[in-house]
């Protein structure tokens, strides 16, 4: 008898919520359930939860199964510990031995932008291409690899961490002890935090674009240098990669002019001088996660 596994269980442990979804031999979805993430109620708490949903689709499926995890953090491939998980509680735990033990089967982690990246490249917009980068820019950023239907991982697991690539060594604090990572150039969070300090007033992003748009000064300058930072960053990536086709996910991702006026700018930045990468808006939406959580 095979022991591949027939059916999919994926979780996406988010900050707010975890979800849950199983999915058949042909990749339809047979079961699909959330609760809340008791982000403050501790670690074991956030186990027990994921525990009581994988409990859940295993009772739907008479099958072989795998079980992935998408978590908004990396799990570091050497030490096997969580790193920088926005989820704070998890850093530093053994999350991957702690769900084996537990549910007395492997489990595979991933990262929340990975995990929409395979899902994308797998049954979402990237679908056609070989080599997919999927870019996340919602509060924070983040990416992943895909090439063949494979996610790269990289040595760390942190491959596809565009994110904290330092672009501007003049530029705003990271989180992460860098300065100008493109994360504080290009993500809601960092253009919040920027706004502020240049301009002294507290803003959303979406309310400076709408003000920008009506060609209002200084939002419209910021914009302009939002789209710039765009560019230099996505045309970096992908004179390094040169992917078949970059996959944008996240919040900011519904902006139109990333596609018009900010291609432009990423063409612009790479180095081939008719460079045609297709840059394309997810088709999964939120449900990215929890899919490329079941396929890793
Ligand atoms: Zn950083």
């Amino acid at each position: 008898m095979s022991t591949e596994p027939v059916h999919r269980i994926g979780i996406d442990l988010g900050g707010t919520k975890t979800e849950v979804v199983l999915l058949d031999e042909k990749g339809n979805t047979r079961l699909r359930n959330r609760k809340p993430t008791p982000a403050d109620q501790g670690y074991e708490a956030i186990l027990d939860v994921v525990v009581e949903l994988v409990e859940q689709a295993r009772l739907e499926t008479g099958q072989i199964y795998s079980v992935g995890i998408g978590i908004p953090g990396i799990l570091d491939l050497e030490t096997d510990l969580v790193l920088n998980a926005n989820t704070t509680i998890m850093i530093g735990h053994p999350l991957r031995k702690d769900l084996e033990s537990r549910l007395g089967c492997p489990v595979k982690i991933e990262n929340d932008a990975n995990c929409f990246a395979l899902a994308e490249a797998t049954m979402g917009a990237g679908r056609n291409f070989d080599t997919v980068f999927g870019v996340i820019m919602g509060t924070g950023c983040g990416g992943g690899i895909v090439m063949n239907g494979k996610l790269h991982s990289g040595h760390h697991g942190i491959a596809g961490e565009w994110g904290h690539f330092s672009i501007d060594p003049a530029g705003p604090q990271c989180w992460c002890g860098n300065k100008g990572c493109i994360e504080t150039l290009i993500s809601g969070g960092g253009l919040k935090k920027k706004f502020q300090a240049e301009h002294g007033q507290e803003r959303t992003f979406p309310d400076i674009v709408e003000a920008a748009r009506k060609g209002t000064e200084p939002e419209k300058g910021f914009f302009r240098q939002f789209l710039d930072d765009y560019g230099r960053a996505l045309g970096g990536l992908i004179s390094v990669l040169d992917p078949d086709a970059v996959v944008l996910g996240g919040g900011l991702s519904n902006l139109p002019e990333l596609y018009a006026e900010g291609r432009q700018k990423v063409l612009q930045y790479t180095f081939h001088k008719k460079a045609k990468t297709p840059i394309l808006q997810n088709e999964l939406g939120d449900s990215a996660g929890v899919f490329g959580a079941a396929y890793l």
